[in-house]
């Protein structure tokens, strides 16, 4: 069952869009896949903007995977704005929506998962225990009925986008997988679904993860290479933003998430904290002067 609406159409079944992904390959084209929860913001959009230029054909997921969510998260209240998310990627020219029902994706006796890699271990995966498991389990499956060329994800969920790149490559899936900028407002809060939780003070107060980390920028700028005092530094600048439940502040190498000592190679900074009620994560890569990231 399809619907169209300015050249975009929705879809809600597996075998309609496995289908109609085989098909455009067959015939040469190429396909990009952009998997998203909704509640669509310019960070979305500009995945499927690159996947536009890349790929003959686009495919924006919509679902909101119950997998992933802990219980006493904020699965019931995520924010669905289907309707508005059709409209945003069909002004960006995107070709299909694919959002299914948690019933077409979960059966009653659905019971595999996939067993998250390593990275997964540490950050989001401490502090969410089982949400990496719901993010491989429904990527992996996304990509079973969306078998695209290229998936596009976002630097801003940068463990995330790790442990899918770690997952693709260890299980042999034949879709490359390109992890994109992440999308700030004007003055430096990256784009979230979860930001329209805040309100004005807690918008203000959330500022300072940006903060936290564009000081840790300019620190390493300057040569203050040592991580332990960074991540003091974020610590204090968190706290001084009315930022008091901070889950973790990271200063690890890229590929591996382990901790760094020095920074004398490219580093990813990476923090958790909840603005609130809302919990919020940003990163920045720190690169020395004369080091350049792969
Ligand atoms: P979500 O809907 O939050 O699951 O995000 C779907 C995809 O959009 C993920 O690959 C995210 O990393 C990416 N994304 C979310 N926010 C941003 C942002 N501000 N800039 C770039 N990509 C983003």
């Amino acid at each position: 069952m399809s619907e169209s609406r300015d050249g975009t159409t929705v879809i809600t079944q597996c075998d309609e869009i496995r289908a109609l992904v085989r098909r455009a390959q067959q015939h040469d084209q190429t396909v990009g896949v952009v998997m998203t929860m909704g509640a669509l913001h310019e960070g979305h959009l500009s995945l499927l903007d690159a996947a536009r230029k890349d790929c003959d054909i686009t495919v924006t997921t919509i679902y909101v995977n119950p997998t992933q969510f802990l219980p006493g998260e904020d699965f019931e209240k995520y924010p669905r704005t289907l309707a508005d998310d059709v409209t945003a990627i069909s002004r960006c020219g995107g070709d299909y929506v694919f959002a299914p029902s948690n019933g077409e994706m979960y059966s009653p006796r659905f019971s595999t998962y996939v067993l998250p890699p390593k990275v997964a271990e540490r950050f989001e995966g401490a502090h969410r225990p089982g949400h990496f498991r719901g993010v491989t389990t429904v990527v992996l499956k996304f990509l079973q009925v969306v078998p695209a060329d290229i998936a596009y994800f976002g630097h801003k969920d940068y463990q995330q986008s790790l442990v899918i790149r770690r997952m693709v490559e260890d299980l042999q899936v034949g879709t490359s997988i390109r992890v994109c900028p992440t999308v700030r407002e004007p003055d430096g809060l990256a784009l979230s679904s979860r930001n329209r939780y805040l309100d004005d003070t807690e918008r203000q107060n959330a500022l300072g993860l940006y903060r936290a980390l564009t000081r840790a920028q300019e620190l390493v700028k300057r040569n203050e290479l040592n991580a332990s005092r960074l991540r003091h530094i974020m610590e204090t600048i968190l706290v001084e933003s009315n930022i008091s439940r901070i889950d973790y502040i990271g200063i690890v190498d890229p590929e591996t998430l382990i901790d760094v000592e020095t920074i004398d190679e490219p580093a990813i900074a990476l923090l958790a904290a909840h603005v609130g009620t809302t919990r919020l994560i940003d990163n920045v890569l720190l690169a020395p002067i004369g080091t350049s990231f792969r």
